[in-house]
């Protein structure tokens, strides 16, 4: 029955010249969440906003499932298609329709690149600041719909802080335009705020405006090896101290960096440490940004690092990226993306490693310190192991609960997705996940938007 519905919109789309694909489309059921597949019906590739409004439109009328998808470098399995069904990729929505260099804002389409769109800022001394190592692949529009925060969410903010107007298309083919270029906007609810974070189940987000900052002139990187980890946990929050905004903290684990040093056959120093940290400091002026860096080095120092060295940025930042594809290259690994107060990211990392100890599994924690976002993935190194078969999944709850109890969130960047849908009644309550839920119903009543997502399994 759907098979036929699909295969008549296909015809449909197709007199009106929208791309349609009915072939290879192996690579839309996937993203880069393990080892998730479902298969998608047809594959939508629109090139403007009403190509989209036309898909909606036959979507409700045929009552079938659309999954909006970008670069597909999703960690929590949003863009599977898993009731099959239309997936509309925005990939052909790439373009970059205004760069306001006066207003210091862009407006995109949501197919555009986030590296393309750094690109194209920097022509003009300006800057977009959200970055991430999967920047070369993911689209403007999976940021937006999974609120992406990256290493430089520590100074400027998520993906949402950045955000001022979106237009999307609802399911039916209604489209919504909320906010513009403004700096100050309290006219009715935020919807494009809304729709940051929704992960593609209310709407699909086809235009965004976004801030822009100037370009920094100057930008260093400095490693900092400690020979335990809580020490380099505690030291991320006391550099702190120096009075100047860093744009990235970030830990890794030496664990997690010899992963990425072995992937990429590289060597950073100190292969003895415990852990790394990695800050970031960036500014206009060359005396200023010195400065900088010598207060941040003595903080480091007192705060207990055996040493502190200004770093090759390409080297180990090229590491410090690395390490998420070098997890996945072993025979298992089970990531979580949680985020707690920044006070408790200490706590955070000696509950994960008790857990895995407790259990006999290995963990590695690595991340964006600086605002409480750890990554803390769970490991398999052989392709056999029975103990993880049975331990990983009460460890990952343990953790999460854990997570919970340091009043954090189970997921900081990477959305809920499918991979954390059952979790969310650990941090919600129910009023709170039913006002979700009630949101969800009255844009999208036939749950016809990204269905299986977000909501535990059988909701909304
Ligand atoms: C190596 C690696 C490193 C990463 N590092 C980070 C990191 O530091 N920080 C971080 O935040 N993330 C990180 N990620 C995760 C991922 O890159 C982000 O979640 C990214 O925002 C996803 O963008 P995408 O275009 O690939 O979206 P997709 O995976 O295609 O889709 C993600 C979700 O967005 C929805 N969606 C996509 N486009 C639209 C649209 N136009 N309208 C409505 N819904 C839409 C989809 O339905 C899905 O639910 C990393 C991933 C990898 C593989």
């Amino acid at each position: 029955m759907e098979r036929m519905a699909l295969d008549a919109i296909a015809e449909h789309l197709r007199s009106l010249d929208i791309d349609v694909l009915h072939e290879d489309l192996e690579q839309y059921g996937r993203d880069e969440t393990m080892d998730l597949f479902a298969p998608a019906g047809i594959v939508v590739r629109p090139r403007s906003t009403p190509e989209v409004v036309e898909v909606m439109r036959l979507a409700q009328q045929e009552r079938i499932p659309v999954t909006p998808r970008g670069g597909g470098t999703g960690k929590a399995g949003g863009a599977i298609p898993v009731q099959g069904g239309i997936v509309l990729s925005l990939e052909k929505m790439n373009r970059i329709k205004e760069i306001d260099a006066s207003n210091r804002y862009a407006v995109v389409e949501p197919g555009v690149i986030l590296w393309d769109l750094h690109a194209a800022c920097e022509e003009q001394k300006l800057w977009y600041p959200v970055d991430m190592s999967s920047g070369g692949s993911c689209l403007i529009g999976g940021n937006l719909a999974c609120d992406a925060g990256g290493e430089r969410a520590v100074k400027y903010g998520t993906t949402r802080a950045q955000v001022t107007g979106i237009e999307a298309v609802l399911m039916g083919g209604r489209v919504i335009r909320s906010g513009g270029k403004l700096a100050k906007n309290s006219a009715g609810y935020a919807l494009h705020h809304l729709l940051v974070g929704s992960e593609g189940t209310l709407g699909v987000i086809t235009e965004a405006t976004i801030k822009l900052v100037p370009l920094p002139t100057h930008r260093r990187t400095l490693l900092a090896a400690f020979s335990s980890m809580d020490t380099a946990a505690q030291a991320a929050l006391e550099v702190e101290r120096c009075g100047a905004t860093l744009s990235a903290v970030e830990f890794i684990e030496r664990a997690a960096a010899a992963l990425a040093e072995e992937m990429l056959k590289v060597q950073l120093p100190h292969s003895d440490a415990a852990a790394l940290l990695l800050i970031e400091i960036e500014g206009f002026s060359e005396a200023r940004t010195q400065d900088e860096i010598e207060q941040v080095g003595t903080l480091l120092l007192d705060a207990g690092a055996d040493d502190v060295e200004l770093a090759p940025r390409e080297k180990v930042w090229g590491v410090r990226h690395a390490v998420a594809e070098a997890t996945k290259m072993l025979p298992a690994y089970s990531a979580c993306d949680t985020v707690v107060p920044r006070r408790s990211m200490p706590k955070l990392v000696s509950r994960a490693h008790g857990i895995a100890r407790r259990r006999g599994i290995e963990v590695v924690c690595f991340g964006h310190a600086g605002d409480g976002n750890i990554h803390i993935d769970f490991i398999k190194r052989k392709e056999v192991d029975a103990n993880w078969d049975q331990q990983i999944g009460p460890a990952v709850r343990e953790l999460l609960k854990a997570t919970i109890e340091l009043q954090g969130s189970i997921t900081a960047e990477h959305g809920v997705g499918i991979l954390r849908r059952e979790d969310m009644p650990l941090q919600f309550d129910e009023d709170t996940l039913n006002a979700m839920k009630e949101i969800k119903r009255a844009w999208d009543p036939d749950n016809l938007m990204n269905p299986g997502k977000v909501f535990p399994e059988g909701t909304p």
